[in-house]
């Protein structure tokens, strides 16, 4: 039988191929690599040090000739660049960052690294993973002087969606086979659902945010993102646990092998389906798309059951109080004394820290770190901040309410399909557009994008699963199921 190539093997195939030694590490990283260099147009990469690479492929060759090796040797990976890594500068995406180096490794990043995986670069994303298409990149991907908004290997006008839109693209490129994350309001679900690939956000808590830049600190989580369900649910296994020293919001929970449900059936499984999630603004492609999806859960065995989720609308409002609020106080940090970039004059203390972070942030960043601010100040707090708080809690309390009808809820990741680069100016449209994501990340429950049908001009389109706290291993199941019935996780961009 003939091997299929590397680059369309999945992890666990590769994996069992590297442990045959029917390839090695290095040869494996080499194959990517190249890959990535002929496809450097899509700006999917920031950072790519072929001897880091290559070096940790060697130790990985040397364990796998001495019989010890970990589940995952050789396997090589990427990783969104708002992870910090010691082999590799990591910039998230802003100039405030450009030539950082951090001293040591994010938490998900050592744990991927202990089961085996050989770190291939740095994927681009929005500054500080603030946006929707990756078009908020302020620093030029590998082979570029300038920065570039990251391109949609389906069609290289559009935007492969964000923030992780880097680790999206690269994904379905087939330039790594799984892909670290970081989703606050969606952003791993909505660029799996733009590219075409499969990603998961753990409930909130399951992965530690050691050493992942803040954003927005009580709705940061890390995920994987890769082609199929089976690829993540491998990968996810290793990126959570407990980290009680280092990150005092990850949960007490032990590492679970979140690969257990993936052969269960469907018989009997109760879909919840919110009315909320398919009113005005869902496109008709994607619509038609997501119902057709739901059908075919329904032939392996799922019921569809209606449930509502009241303040949907609420979300976006909610979030883009909160998550501004926190990254006002977390951006705080970057002042020019303790890392990156620091204006070359000024004239007194005031005058450097206003300098520099003029300099520094890019636009989109500033308007959240201004909107934060001034939700947190005095006299608006109450109004704002705090009733967003209060909304938050109401937002979560009604997804119990559903799951008490329901095991799992599914409905479109996004209203549309990819839009063409530059489309989207008015940064209130672009907001609106996170609606369907938002919810479970305000509540922090699990989500997951799968790749579901094609909409418009044949462009990929995700369904969104929703799973109660810590039902990763159900959605991944469901996920899988699906997968195993139909194709859409398999389909590839032309000349990929
Ligand atoms: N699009 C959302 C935002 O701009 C979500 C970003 C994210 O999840 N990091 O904030």
């Amino acid at each position: 039988m003939t091997q299929p190539a590397l680059h369309d093997m999945g992890v666990a195939q590769l994996a069992a191929a590297l442990r045959a030694k029917e390839v090695s590490a290095v040869e494996a990283a080499q194959h990517f690599l190249a890959r990535a260099q002929a496809q450097q147009a899509l700006g999917a990469f920031v950072a790519i040090d072929e001897n880091a690479t290559l070096a940790q492929a060697r130790a990985q060759d040397a364990l796998l000739a001495a019989g010890n090796a970990p589940a995952l040797a050789g396997v090589p990976i990427a990783h969104k660049d708002i992870f910090v890594t010691r082999d590799f500068p990591t910039t998230a995406a802003s100039k405030m960052l450009a030539g950082y180096r951090s001293p040591f490794d994010a938490t998900v990043v050592a744990k991927l690294a202990d089961a085996g995986c050989v770190t291939l670069g740095k994927l681009n994303c929005d500054e500080f993973a603030m946006g929707g298409a990756n078009e908020n990149s302020a620093i030029a991907p590998v082979g570029f002087d300038a920065p570039q908004p990251v391109r949609n290997p389906w069609d290289t006008a559009r935007v492969p969606g964000g923030s992780s839109g880097g680790s999206a693209a690269a994904v379905a490129a087939r330039l790594a086979p799984a892909v670290t994350g970081t989703d606050t309001g969606g952003s791993i679900r909505q660029p799996a659902s733009f590219c075409g690939i499969t990603g998961i956000k753990p409930t909130y808590g399951r992965a530690s945010r050691y050493g992942m830049i803040a954003f927005a600190s009580s709705l940061d989580q890390a995920g994987p993102m890769a082609r199929s369900a089976e690829d993540c649910a491998l990968l996810l296994s290793h990126m959570c646990g407990p980290d009680p020293l280092r990150d005092s919001t990850s949960l007490d929970r032990p590492a679970e092998d979140f690969s257990r449900s993936l052969h269960q059936r469907l018989d009997g499984l109760r879909i919840g389906i919110p009315a909320e999630f398919f009113g005005d603004g869902l496109h008709a492609d994607v619509r038609a798309a997501v119902d057709a999806a739901l059908k075919e859960y329904e032939k392996l065995g799922a019921r569809l059951v209606p449930i509502t989720l009241p303040r949907t609308a609420l979300a976006v409002p909610v979030y883009y109080i909160l998550a501004p609020a926190e990254a006002s106080s977390n951006l705080s940090r970057f002042d020019g004394v303790r890392y990156g970039h620091r204006a070359a004059q000024y004239t007194d203390l005031l005058d450097m820290y206003k300098k520099t972070r003029a300099e520094g942030f890019g636009d989109e960043v500033k308007r959240r770190i201004m909107i934060g601010t001034y939700v947190l100040s005095e006299g608006y707090y109450d109004a704002y901040y705090l009733q967003a708080q209060k909304i938050r809690r109401l937002i979560a309390d009604d997804f119990q309410a559903a799951f008490a009808q329901c095991d799992l809820i599914a409905g479109p990741v996004a209203p549309t399909v990819a839009p063409q680069i530059g489309a989207q100016t008015d940064p209130v449209a672009n907001y609106l557009a996170d609606i369907y994501t938002l919810p479970a990340s305000l509540a922090g429950l699990p989500g997951l994008s799968l790749p579901c049908g094609q909409g418009a001009a044949g462009l990929p389109v995700g369904l969104q699963l929703i799973g109660n706290y810590f039902d990763e291993a159900r959605l991944l199941g469901a996920a899988h199921q699906f997968q195993c019935a139909t194709d859409w996780h398999q389909r590839r961009p032309e000349g990929i």
